[in-house]
């Protein structure tokens, strides 16, 4: 007899992606199920904020082992603000750039490179004639104090990932991200597929950063119409404390309330589950900081491996004093506003 059911056929796996996170408007751009793909099926739409289909799928399920935005795993991901640590310190350079903080992100991937203890580092470089952001993998120490600074429009670290799995002659990075990013590689560390372990075992460090939310490539152009500056006039911007801070060259300051920049925020930022890069091994941000340092929380014995080496070195100076109760309180803003 003739089974006249309708079967429906089984969504490939970036259909999958498509119905859960891109059409809901919840991915966060990080990149895991662009770069984690053997067959380069994905590639990211910056108009849309999200990846698409540009040649067939082999059906490896590894895109949906990176996703920190599929329901199965943000249920892996607690809600949990300041997360695990072993030590949480004020942390100032010892040397002078033109840091976003205090500089200890730069100063303790200097002490990588420097030490041997990794042949690149990957970070967010930008074009300072357009304040275009990209991502850089770095070997020369000193190029660290060009890329300083936090880029508020980018997130294509991850797809660096892509030409240091290529280049047979490097062996261990250390990645600079936001919190998505270590989410999606924190996932991939735990996934048993065989393209995920591709993907991250060159991965020494992960360093994340603190976020709140992030803006889309349009920011840029809109802050300096507003503003009336040129976007090589800029030296630095700075969100923080409902404000948009931009110093110019000459040191002039300029402001513009975060309130009326909402429109450029990614939508996937307002879905986000964390601000302080949980999953990293070592986090580093502002909020909660003493005045010119960053905060930086040492989460793994690998982070506080590279934390001590930097300290050894004199790449940084260290101090306690870290005020943990206003981290959790921006933490508890960011998970309130995107309905945690
Ligand atoms: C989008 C964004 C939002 C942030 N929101 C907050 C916040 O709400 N509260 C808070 O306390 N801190 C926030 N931070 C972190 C903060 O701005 C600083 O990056 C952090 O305190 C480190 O300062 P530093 O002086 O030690 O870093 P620096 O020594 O100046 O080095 C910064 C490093 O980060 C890399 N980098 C910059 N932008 C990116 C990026 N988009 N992706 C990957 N790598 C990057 C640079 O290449 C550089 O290597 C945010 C950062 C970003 C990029
Ligand atoms: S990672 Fe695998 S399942 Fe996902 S799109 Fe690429 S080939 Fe398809
Ligand atoms: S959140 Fe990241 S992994 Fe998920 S669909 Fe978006 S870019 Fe891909
Ligand atoms: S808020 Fe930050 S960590 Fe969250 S999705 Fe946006 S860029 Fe990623």
């Amino acid at each position: 007899m003739l089974n006249n059911a309708i079967v429906t056929p089984a969504l490939l796996p970036f259909q999958e992606l498509e119905q859960s996170v891109w059409k809901k408007e919840t991915c966060a751009g990080c990149r895991g199920c662009i770069t984690v793909c053997p067959a380069n099926t994905l590639a990211f739409d910056l108009k849309l904020a999200r990846p698409y289909q540009i040649t067939p799928c082999i059906d490896c399920k590894a895109c949906l082992d990176a996703c920190p935005r599929t329901p199965a795993n943000m249920d892996k991901l607690s809600l949990d603000i300041v997360g695990p640590y072993l030590d949480i310190k004020n942390v100032k350079a010892n040397g002078n750039g033109r840091y976003q903080n205090g500089g200890a992100v730069t100063a303790i991937l200097k002490a990588a490179l420097d030490e041997g203890l990794v042949d690149r580092v990957i970070v967010m470089g930008s074009d300072r004639w357009a304040q275009k952001a990209y991502a850089r993998i770095v070997s020369d120490p000193a190029y660290l104090d060009k890329v300083a600074g936090s880029k508020y429009t980018a997130n294509d670290i991850l797809e660096a990932m892509r030409d240091v799995m290529k280049d047979a002659s490097v062996r261990n990075v250390a990645l600079v991200g936001m919190p998505c990013t270590m989410q999606a590689v924190g996932l991939l560390r735990r996934s048993s597929n065989e393209y995920a372990a591709k993907l991250t075992q060159k991965i020494r460090f992960l360093v994340g950063l603190f976020c709140f939310e992030c803006f889309d490539d349009t920011l840029v152009p809109e802050v300096t119409q507003r503003l009336g500056v040129p976007p090589w006039r800029i030296a630095k911007m700075n969100a923080g404390e409902g404000r948009l801070t931009v110093t110019l060259r000459n040191g002039e300051i300029k402001t513009l309330p975060l309130a009326k920049l909402a429109e450029f925020v990614k939508p996937g930022c307002r879905k986000c589950n964390d601000f302080t890069s949980k999953l990293a091994d070592i986090s580093v941000g502002s909020v909660g900081s003493a005045a010119g340092s960053s905060v930086v929380i040492i989460r793994t014995p690998e982070g506080a491996g590279l934390f001590e080496i930097a300290r050894e070195t004199g790449a940084v100076s260290v101090a306690d004093g870290v005020d943990v109760a206003a981290i959790e309180k921006v933490g508890k803003l960011k998970l309130k506003r995107n309905g945690f």
